[in-house]
């Protein structure tokens, strides 16, 4: 007997001609992209190609219109869905610029966040919640003070990664997004959260990479890159491609666009 055919693997964060407006904006044009469990992807591309409104439209933001297009959750239709239940259903977002929440602390914070994701009646204990705080926090070479302080206030820009980390860590997502990452971190964070990030890698995790530079990927080696430019995925390749970017810079893959344009007429 053949099985149907279906359009999206059960195992994967499947996103097909994606069409988004802000406003009377067209920032997405026809993206597609699939990120398969247990992989790492990366997305490159200039600044304002659409990368972080693609994050954004991925977690349920209600500021951007999805005018055509699909996003499918191991199977499932999400577009439908809000924010918080894309999250419960194991979809987590690192912000390129993560919020400040005054007057929460970090340990509070993520307890509720936990908590708020276990089945209804489900009550999670102290002790253990805190032995796994600090497990994840040691990973990440946080120190135990972290947690009494507000939700990154004050934070330095790589207190405020590396706590994103400790979130995604603590939430254990299916697939994870992380827009810009490394953006505000020296050499020494970087190593830390992409150590972060690595050490969580693994078959029940999908993860999408949003950068604008190589080094990054340096240290969190993806399975695949992608090149985003105008809205559109234009290119996809092994991670070499990331070293090729950074040698030849965005214009020669919009050079080679523009020729196969003019070819095509
Ligand atoms: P990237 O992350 O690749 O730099 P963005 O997704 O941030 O790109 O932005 C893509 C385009 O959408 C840019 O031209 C930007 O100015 C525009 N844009 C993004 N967010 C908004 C917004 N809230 N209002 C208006 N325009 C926006
Ligand atoms: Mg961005």
């Amino acid at each position: 007997m053949r099985l149907a055919k279906t359009h999206h693997t059960m195992s994967s964060l499947s996103i097909r001609n994606l069409h988004v407006r802000i406003g009377e904006k067209e920032i997405l044009k026809g993206l597609t992209l699939e990120i398969p469990k247990g992989e790492v992807h990366a997305i490159m591309g200039p600044n304002g190609s659409g990368k972080s409104t693609l994050s954004k439209v991925i977690a349920g933001h209600p500021d951007y219109t999805v005018t055509a297009g699909e996003v499918f959750l191991d199977g499932e239709d999400i577009l439908g869905l809000e924010p918080d239940v894309r999250a419960r259903k194991g979809i987590f977002l690192a912000f390129q610029y993560p919020i400040e929440i005054p007057g929460v602390t970090n340990a509070n914070f993520l307890r509720a966040a936990v908590q708020a994701r276990l089945p209804e009646g489900e009550e999670l204990e102290a002790t253990e919640f805190y032995a796994r705080m600090y497990e994840k926090m040691d990973l990440l070479e946080m120190p135990r003070a972290f947690t009494g302080r507000a939700v990154n206030e004050g934070f330095s820009g790589g207190e405020k990664k590396r706590n994103e980390i400790l979130q995604m860590a603590m939430l254990e997502p299916k697939y994870a997004v992380l827009d810009e990452t490394d953006s505000g971190l020296d050499i020494d964070a970087l190593k830390v959260v992409a150590h972060g990030v690595n050490s969580l890698r693994g078959p029940d995790l999908g993860i999408l990479i949003i950068t604008h530079y190589q080094r990054l990927l340096d240290y969190i080696v993806p399975d695949y890159v992608h090149v985003m430019m105008d809205g559109r995925i234009v290119q996809s390749g092994p991670k070499e491609l990331a070293l090729e970017l950074e040698a030849r810079g965005y214009d020669f893959i919009k050079e080679g666009l523009e020729r196969a344009e003019a070819v095509a007429g």
